[in-house]
């Protein structure tokens, strides 16, 4: 099987944003996930406030500039946000490609972001605009590994099977 057949269980942060929990969008947001036989191995609910919103997106003011980092810390801190880590097959990539590209207006049909964001929440920095896209996900293992660990205290993790995987073992 070549290097890039291999599929390896991985772990992955997800968050519903604020403006998933005051659309009430929680629960068809977890439930693609779900769908995706993706497991929840661990969850939680907290307002960012500034210091650990510089922690959580430590590199985005050097990637993206400053007023994007403000839009973003200020969008992120307006209501609590629901953490949760997934476990599945290459469960990185897969998330991602279930919550979509990063703007709403060009996030696919099918995805999270595509079917559910409002296109007006586009965003756009010009207009002072939060992109309000519902989800966040890890981007790759390093970006995975280090999001879990600032979230989540090891004991807050936990180890189950699923109903498919007890069948399946
Ligand atoms: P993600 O991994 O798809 O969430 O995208 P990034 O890591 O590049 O950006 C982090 C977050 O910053 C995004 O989810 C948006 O909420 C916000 N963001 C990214 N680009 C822009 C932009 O051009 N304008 C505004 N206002 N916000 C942005």
């Amino acid at each position: 099987m070549a290097e890039d057949q291999v599929h390896t269980v991985e772990r992955t942060l997800v968050l519903l944003k604020p403006d998933a929990l005051v659309r009430g969008l929680g629960g068809r947001i977890i439930s693609r996930f779900e769908d995706a036989a993706l497991k929840i191995v661990g969850v939680k609910m907290k307002w960012m406030d500034e210091e650990f919103t510089r922690k959580h997106y430590f590199d985005l003011e050097e990637r993206l500039g400053a007023e994007v980092y403000n839009l973003t810390a200020t969008f992120m801190q307006q209501g609590p946000v629901i953490a949760l880590v997934l476990e599945g097959y290459d469960a990185i990539a897969t998330v991602r490609k279930i919550v979509g590209s990063t703007y709403p207006n060009q996030a696919p049909a099918g995805t999270i972001r595509g079917d559910l964001s409002h296109m007006s929440s586009a965003g756009s920095v010009a207009v002072g605009k939060a992109v309000a896209n519902l989800v966040h996900a890890s981007g790759n293992k390093e970006e995975a590994a280090q999001e879990v660990e600032l979230w989540f205290d090891k004991d807050e993790l936990h180890e189950y099977r699923t109903l498919a995987e007890i069948f399946t073992n």
